[in-house]
């Protein structure tokens, strides 16, 4: 035992040396030495950065950080503000087949005008918008290449959650083609969604919901080439027709401050692509690899309903290339693929065939894009599995937080029987301990709340979007006067 002390004691002591001698080198500042020559400096510290002393990679060229990133390797959600000048596109989704790490297709687009546009909206990817530290209430504009599900899955959950957490006073907008026939329009999609949501609408109507359920929908000519679907606030989205089997698919293309973004949608490579796209900053397509036989062993599907799927449907490695250098962007990238490493190589190979430029894959989920004139630079985000959702995000530019009186009650909708059988609280909670239930609605019209008397915190957290937006619109207003 007294051994035992006795060692302790060493420990502790020496502990106690460590721990002063940290004190010491704290306290002394590092000592001057004399400064290398200027060249030795500049030999050291320039070689192979990017721009500075040689040209390197065969994927880079105007592709690097900008210097305002928290980390130029990963991009971490809440970090960062989009610049006045930027453009900040990431994949919420990637793969057709939804897994863990790839939810069904789904583009965020911020602008730094701070408009926020979704491309396509997959199954599962709202878990990745609000892993992304977006609330679901900054979401008011919904762009649907075409009505296969894994593009529009995402959509009523969207509608009903982004309701309830704050969609009060923005509407959705759906934008999406008509089809051959009006069935197969987004129209009737969109009709249907109404219909299979009524429970649901009717049941969340018991909170606040506003201009929530006023969904609308902006049914395009899928015909109509080049036609303008949206045009606001120096933003242009113009639509094309694609090849994807059944009429009714389109492809996008965003314009904003010299700045474009476009998101094919699943379709065949197509020569009618090229003039809506041509020369964008950043391409994004599909790809499907020429691995048919290879996936088939390694998935179970047979080999000729992968060729027949994509012979039908798809655009193979070696076209995705040859239509990017027919669109020479200064970013390509493509998603809606299996990002595995058994396939990643190869579709690089096929794709270089014809495209030398800049390239990266659109996944998996999670991928985070900064565009600017200058650079553009391609990051993992890092979103974590169990995030809590942001404040749901207010314009409060009139001073006040307006909640909408919920429309309905539960005396309206449900049968008094079942809610006067609820077990009587007292006889659950501890003596002693008994909160005073809200059980009814606790004001009588719309509660209006002046900021004045909104608690710091909230009105920090709610109105960060907004402030954000105000800063950026007065740097690109003085931009556009000078
Ligand atoms: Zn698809
Ligand atoms: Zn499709």
């Amino acid at each position: 035992m007294n051994k035992i002390l006795k060692h302790l004691k060493t420990v502790i002591s020496g502990l106690g040396f460590v721990a002063v001698a940290t004190q010491l080198a704290l306290a002394e500042p590092p000592a001057v030495q004399k400064p290398s020559s200027a060249e030795e400096v500049k030999a050291a510290l320039f070689g192979g950065v990017p721009g500075d002393k040689w040209k390197e990679g065969l994927l880079f060229e105007g592709i690097k950080p900008s210097p305002w990133m928290a980390s130029a390797s990963n991009w971490f959600p809440r970090t960062e503000k989009v610049q006045p000048n930027e453009m900040r596109i990431i994949f919420m989704g990637s793969a057709p087949f939804i897994r863990p790490g790839q939810m069904n297709t789904a583009i965020l687009v911020e602008l730094g005008n701070g408009d926020i546009f979704m491309f396509d909206i997959g199954e599962g990817s709202p878990a990745n918008i609000i892993a992304s530290g977006y609330a679901l209430n900054e979401i008011s504009d919904v762009f649907i290449t075409h009505l296969h599900v894994d593009h529009f899955g995402g959509l009523p959950y969207l509608w009903m959650f982004g309701t309830w957490a704050g969609g009060w006073h923005n509407n959705l907008t759906v934008h999406g083609p008509s089809g051959r026939t009006p069935e197969y329009g987004t129209n009737t999609m969109v009709d249907g969604m109404k219909m299979m949501t009524g429970w649901h609408r009717d049941a969340f109507s018991v909170f606040p919901v506003g201009k929530g359920w006023d969904i609308e929908v902006n049914e395009f000519d899928f015909r109509d080439n080049g036609g303008v679907v949206y045009e606001k606030n120096g933003v242009k989205i113009t639509h094309w027709q694609r090849s994807h089997a059944k009429d009714g698919a389109s492809g996008y293309r965003l314009d904003w401050n010299d700045l474009c973004f476009v998101w094919t949608g699943d379709g065949r490579p197509n020569m009618n692509d090229i003039p809506y796209v041509k020369d964008c900053d950043v391409f994004v397509t599909e790809q499907q690899p020429e691995l048919v036989e290879i996936s088939s062993g390694v998935q179970g599907v047979p080999p000729f309903l992968a060729r027949y799927t994509i012979d039908t449907h798809h655009t193979p490695g070696y076209a995705a290339g040859y239509v990017a250098n027919l669109v020479q962007p200064r970013l390509f990238m493509t998603t809606h693929m299996p990002f595995d490493p058994y396939i990643n190589e190869e579709s690089v190979a096929e794709i270089r065939e014809h495209w030398k430029g800049p390239f990266h894959f659109g996944a998996p989920d999670g991928i985070v894009v900064n565009v600017t004139k200058e650079q553009i630079w391609v990051r993992e985000g890092i979103l974590p599995d169990f995030p809590n959702s942001r404040a749901p995000q207010f314009d409060f530019s009139n001073g006040q937080l307006v909640v909408p009186h919920p429309t309905t009650s539960r005396e309206e909708i449900q049968e008094p029987f079942i809610r006067e059988s609820e077990i009587d609280p007292k006889k659950y909670y501890p003596k002693g301990y008994h909160p005073d239930l809200l059980t009814d609605w606790p004001v009588k019209g719309d509660l209006v709340v002046p900021l004045d008397q909104l608690p710091e915190s909230l009105k920090n957290s709610m109105g960060a979007a907004w402030r954000h937006r105000v800063e950026n619109q007065k740097v690109l207003d003085a931009q556009s006067k000078n």
